[in-house]
C-alpha cells in the first residue's frame, strides 16, 4: 500500500495499476474521504473491491466545504491509522494531497456550483457547503481519473447531488451508493461521533429511533408526511441537550418535498448533539 500526495504521483501510480489484466467490472475505484475512517468507510472500501480490480482512497479534509464558523481546524486527522485501516481493507493506494497541492495558495477561480437540490435540507443550513464538495470531488474524478466512485448513503444530498454532477456534466465515472453503516445501537457511524461526550453520545441515537418509529409507522400504512415527519421528530422535540435543523420527507432522486410517502421515499434528519451537528435518513419500503 503506497501514500502518495501529489497529483503528477497519484496519476502515475493508477496508470500502473491499470497496466494488469482486468478481472472485474472496473478497473480503478476511488473511495474519497476526509479521514478519521471508521467501519462506515472501511464497508465503502470493501464495496470498491468487489466492484474494481483496484481500489483507491483519498483522504483529504476539504476547506472550500467548510463554513468560517465550523469543524475545519478541529477536525480529526491521523493518516497513518487511515492507511493502516485502508491497506488492512485490500487498498491499494492512498492520495493524501495537502491544501496547496489541490488549490495552491488561494480559492479556485472556477468551481462546481450546483444550481437545484443544494438550498434545502443540509444545503439550507450550510450555504455553499455542496459547491465545496462537488468542487473536490470534480476535482479527485479529474485527478485519479477512476471507473467507478463509492459514496455512502449516510450523506444522502451529497450522493443525489454527485449523481447529478456526473449526469449533468457527462463525466465518465459510474457512481455507487452504499448503505448507512451503524454502531450497535443504531447511531449512523460518523467521523464527528468522536466529538460527543458521554451524554450527548446517548442523546444522539434518538435520531436513528424517530426514523424507525416513522418507518415503522410506513410499513404499517400511514402515509401522510406531516405525521411521519412528528414521529421521527417527536424523540428530539423538548430535549436537553438536541437542538433539531430538520426533519424532511424527500423524493429520492429530485429532494422535492413530499406530501404522501411512498415506497422510496426518503426521511432525513439533522440536529445539532451537544456542539456537533449530526445528519441521518432512513429509505421507506
Ligand atoms: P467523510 O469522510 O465524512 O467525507 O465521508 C466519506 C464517505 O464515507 C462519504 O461518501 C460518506 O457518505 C461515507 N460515510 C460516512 N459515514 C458513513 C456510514 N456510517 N456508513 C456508510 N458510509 C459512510
Amino acid at each position: 500500500m503506497k501514500i502518495v500526495r501529489t497529483r503528477d504521483e497519484v496519476r502515475s501510480a493508477v496508470a500502473s495499476l491499470r497496466g494488469g489484466p482486468r478481472e472485474r467490472e472496473h478497473a480503478v475505484a476511488l473511495v474519497p474521504t476526509m479521514g478519521a475512517l471508521h467501519e462506515g468507510h472501511l464497508s465503502l472500501v470493501d464495496r470498491a473491491g468487489e466492484r474494481a480490480d483496484h481500489v483507491v482512497v483519498s483522504i483529504f479534509v476539504n476547506p472550500l466545504q467548510f463554513a468560517p464558523d465550523e469543524d475545519f481546524e478541529r477536525y480529526p486527522r491521523d493518516l497513518q491509522a487511515d492507511a493502516r485501516l485502508v491497506a488492512q481493507r485490500g487498498a491499494e493506494l492512498v492520495f493524501a494531497p495537502s491544501r496547496d497541492e489541490m488549490y495552491g495558495s488561494g480559492v479556485p477561480a472556477v468551481q462546481v456550483v450546483p444550481v437545484r437540490m443544494a438550498d434545502r435540507l443540509c444545503g439550507a443550513y450550510r450555504p455553499g457547503h455542496f459547491q465545496g464538495v462537488l468542487t473536490v470531488v470534480a476535482k479527485l474524478f479529474n485527478i485519479v481519473e477512476p471507473d467507478v466512485a463509492i459514496f455512502g448513503r449516510k450523506d444522502f444530498q451529497q450522493s443525489v447531488l454527485i449523481r447529478a454532477m456526473v449526469r449533468d456534466l457527462d463525466m465518465d465515472v459510474a457512481i455507487d451508493v452504499a448503505p448507512i453503516v451503524r454502531e450497535g445501537d443504531g447511531l449512523a457511524m460518523s467521523s464527528r461521533n468522536a466529538y460527543l461526550d458521554l451524554a450527548s453520545r446517548e442523546r444522539a441515537t434518538r435520531l436513528y429511533k424517530g426514523l424507525r418509529a416513522a418507518a415503522a409507522a410506513f410499513a404499517e400504512g400511514e402515509r401522510d408526511a406531516a405525521t411521519l415527519r412528528d414521529l421521527a421528530a417527536s424523540p428530539l422535540r423538548d430535549q436537553e441537550g438536541i437542538r433539531p435543523q430538520y426533519v424532511e420527507l424527500v423524493e429520492a432522486d429530485t429532494l422535492e418535498p413530499l406530501e404522501q410517502a411512498r415506497p422510496g421515499s426518503v426521511l432525513a434528519v439533522a440536529a445539532h448533539v451537544g456542539g456537533t451537528r449530526l445528519i441521518d435518513n432512513i429509505v421507506l419500503e
